[in-house]
């Protein structure tokens, strides 16, 4: 019997919620119990859209949703399965939708998702269970729908992917507790960790309008550095452009300026996932942060993959938040729900690649720079949310948070240059001989995120894609 088999048992008769399957020791709640898995997680489910059995990303198991566009075709909403897209705008018009999944198909079939999000949790499982039905190879009617493949299936290859949704706001946290600790010792030896990390998910706003979709080219940005032998800043291309390896979330219903979202709430206003980049000039950085934190070394740009992994998908890979070293605090209790401690964490591994021009004229695949998991970071998305709103600050669907740069504590598992190179001091040498100490023009940055489980199918989250250009030629 595999673990998906042996859980609907134990549902069947009241039992346990996944991430005790996997032998935690976190107490039961009537909300760990709510954690459920359904026919759109069984393993052996298959798809009519053939490339999508096995697919490493998106097998009918995943089913993200996203927005794209053909040639000359206006942009709209559709669901990545293997190296297709689901059109769900022609799956509506063709009446494969109706109730709860039909509405939820006319959000999902505009120009953004932003009306999905904000729809919340019911309509977003409505809308996956009928697509499931749609796309499965022994579904009700699959001979008839698939008579309809042409109307409803692009190639993904010929697609152009595009933001998932309107971003009002872009929230930076700092929830990578080894990259917290890491980057705070190359400037505080002796105190790498400020006092209040441990009861505050530090964060900062960031800049909405220049998040980007993965794919595209960074350019280096100018601005002041001041290396320490310096007397005076002076205006230039950035020298240390970093790499941030972040877990990204889409924040669905949202609240109202005033009503902060408790702790036991806040993952029902986690919409989806995805990776990010959160590009960074650590020269920049480093001039400009004191005392209000990081500007223009941040807002150059923040790139995201394209598809929105949603919280169902993600089920089977949820586990309880790993936890607190001997010593530390507990978290406060306006952060600290039973259920969230115990399924609130996901195990994703996220992998950091780089090519350089070098390697490319080569015909040199990418080189695995660093691997790292989602679960090593310190707070859960859903602590995020409840600490983000709890002065009553408004959160609206399509608002966009990073994690925090995602790194592990061992050699390899760090999530950007920053902590790999120890501030620049101690290049990376790849395969073929060049080094970096941090990216140089050309460079291409690729994150995977992958999810996998014994009984499960994997599934993953699609690159987020980048290449670094030269910065703007200054006048003069
Ligand atoms: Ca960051």
């Amino acid at each position: 019997m595999d673990d998906y088999a042996r859980f609907v048992l134990d549902r069947a008769k009241g039992g346990s919620a996944p991430g005790q399957l996997r032998g935690n020791k976190a107490k039961r709640s009537k909300k760990a119990a709510q954690i459920m898995l359904d026919e759109t997680h069984a393993a052996g489910r298959t798809s009519w859209v053939v490339s999508a059995n096995g697919h490493a990303a998106f097998p009918i198991q995943n089913l993200p949703f996203g927005i794209f566009s053909t040639q000359g075709g206006p942009a709209r909403g559709g669901v990545a399965i293997g190296d297709s897209i689901l059109d769900i705008g022609a799956a509506l018009d063709a009446g494969l939708f109706s109730g709860l999944s039909r509405d939820a198909a006319e959000a999902a079939s505009g120009r953004t998702l932003n009306p999905l999000l904000e729809a919340g949790a019911a309509a977003r499982v409505a809308l996956r269970r009928r697509i499931g039905e749609i796309l499965d190879a022994n579904g009700d009617g699959a001979s008839a729908i698939r008579t309809l493949a042409r109307r409803l299936i692009h190639d993904a290859a010929h697609c152009t992917l595009h933001l998932p949704a309107r971003i009002g706001d872009f929230t930076d946290f700092f929830a990578g507790i080894h990259h917290a600790r890491t980057a705070g010792t190359i400037n505080r030896p002796d105190n790498p960790l400020m006092p209040n990390y441990k009861y505050v998910p530090v964060a900062y706003h960031s800049r909405a309008s220049s998040v980007l979709v993965s794919g595209g080219t960074v350019r280096r940005p100018n601005g002041q550095r001041k290396p320490p032998e310096q007397a005076g800043p002076d205006f230039g291309p950035s020298r240390n452009l970093d790499y941030e390896l972040e877990l990204g979330a889409w924040i669905g219903p949202g609240n109202a300026l005033g009503s902060p979202i408790p702790i036991s709430e806040a993952s029902r206003h986690i919409a989806g996932f995805c990776l990010l980049n959160d590009w960074s000039a650590r020269d920049i950085q480093a001039w400009e942060s004191q005392p209000l934190g990081p500007f223009l070394s941040k807002s150059l740009s923040t790139f995201v993959s394209p598809w929105i992994v949603t919280p169902e998908a993600l089920e089977p890979f949820r586990m309880a938040q790993p936890p607190r070293p001997d010593g530390d605090p507990a978290p406060l209790p306006h952060l600290n729900d039973g259920a969230d401690q115990a399924n609130g964490c996901f195990d994703i591994a996220m992998d950091v690649l780089l090519q350089t021009p070098k390697m490319r004229e080569a015909g040199a695949a990418p080189h695995v720079l660093s691997r790292a998991n989602a679960s090593m970071l310190y707070w859960t998305v859903a602590q995020m949310v409840a600490h983000h709103t709890s002065n009553g600050c408004n959160l609206q669907p399509g608002d966009l948070f990073g994690s925090g740069t995602v790194s592990g504590t061992e050699p390899g598992s760090e999530g950007c240059l920053l902590e790999m190179t120890r501030g620049g001091r101690d290049p990376v040498v790849l395969p073929g001989g060049e080094t970096r100490t941090y990216l140089m023009d050309g460079d291409t940055v690729i994150f995977r995120g992958t999810a996998r489980r014994d009984g499960f199918a994997m599934i993953g989250f699609g690159e987020c894609r980048g290449s670094v250009t030269g910065a703007i030629a200054l006048a003069g």
